[in-house]
């Protein structure tokens, strides 16, 4: 189940350290380990949205109450299903990466059948889904075409 919050790109990255009680290294950490993709503005400064907040929540709610690290998280997102989700033909998703290795999640590989650019990647509602996969990684076996 998708939870709403609004993808506008509002907050900078020392408000969004505030919200989340962080510093702003360790933004730049999740950042630079391919978790969270913050939006660019034409000068390059990194600005995050309340689904970018929420999102990084969730990933500190993994390390801090689930103990997992960073490339753990990086593994569990790399096994999300992307080719169910945005219903690729068999004939695709079978010469795609993403079906095939699951080292990475599929925004980082750059050679998916359906990769442009990072910054789009950041529009998808695969990458958009990812917080709700940390709360409930479960649902990672229930998508239909109702959780959209
Ligand atoms: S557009 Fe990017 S995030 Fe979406 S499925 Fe393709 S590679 Fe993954």
């Amino acid at each position: 189940m998708i939870t709403f919050y609004s993808n506008e790109p509002v907050f900078k990255i020392g408000e969004a350290a505030r919200q989340l009680r962080v510093a702003v290294p360790t933004i730049r950490m999740y950042e630079k380990a391919g978790l969270i993709i913050p939006f660019r503005t034409k000068t390059g400064r990194r600005m995050y949205s309340s689904h970018d907040i929420y999102y990084l929540l969730m990933i500190q709610d993994m390390i801090r109450n689930h103990k997992l690290n960073l490339e753990a998280i990086k593994k569990l997102l790399s096994i999300i299903p992307c080719w169910m989700i945005k219903n690729c033909t068999y004939k695709t998703f079978h010469n795609c990466s993403a079906y095939n290795e699951n080292s990475i999640p599929c925004w980082l590989k750059g050679d998916t059948a359906c990769f442009h650019s990072i910054e789009e990647c950041r529009n998808c509602k695969v990458y958009k889904n990812c917080p709700s996969i940390l709360k409930d990684p479960k649902s990672l076996f229930k998508f239909n075409n109702s959780n959209y």
